[in-house]
């Protein structure tokens, strides 16, 4: 009898603990990484898995690591800027003179029309 509410006394008391198990099935931890671009980043883990020592940028998709101030350097992979700064190079010698001709002769162009209209 005593005994008996005793049991039903324990059953109600562990009812909570059972629903909050249930809701969170496996406990995620949240690790903050921070990018170069000084993004902050808080993926959760799964308390099993194990932690990567960097995580990319959801919005800059640049490597984030651990601490924030040293964080881990922006992937240096791009042909297509290093390519026109080539092309650019190569043009600045051969077609600037060109194009700083092309602009006197436009200047030129434009003051006689200046002095013609102003002859009348
Ligand atoms: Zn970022």
């Amino acid at each position: 009898m005593g005994s008996g509410s005793a049991i039903r006394g324990s059953r109600v008391g562990a009812g909570p603990m059972g629903e909050a198990e249930r809701g969170e099935s496996a406990p995620r931890i949240r690790i903050p990484f921070y990018c170069a671009n000084k993004h902050e980043v808080v993926p959760s883990f799964s308390h099993e898995a194990q932690v990567p020592e960097e995580w990319d940028c959801p919005r800059c998709g640049f490597p984030a690591g651990k601490d924030p101030n040293n964080p881990p350097a922006p992937p240096r992979t791009e042909p297509y800027k290093t390519h026109l700064a080539y092309v650019k190079e190569r043009r600045s010698d051969a077609d600037g003179q060109a194009i700083l001709e092309e602009a006197l002769a436009k200047l030129r162009a434009d003051r006689a029309a200046v002095a013609a209209a102003m002859r009348g």
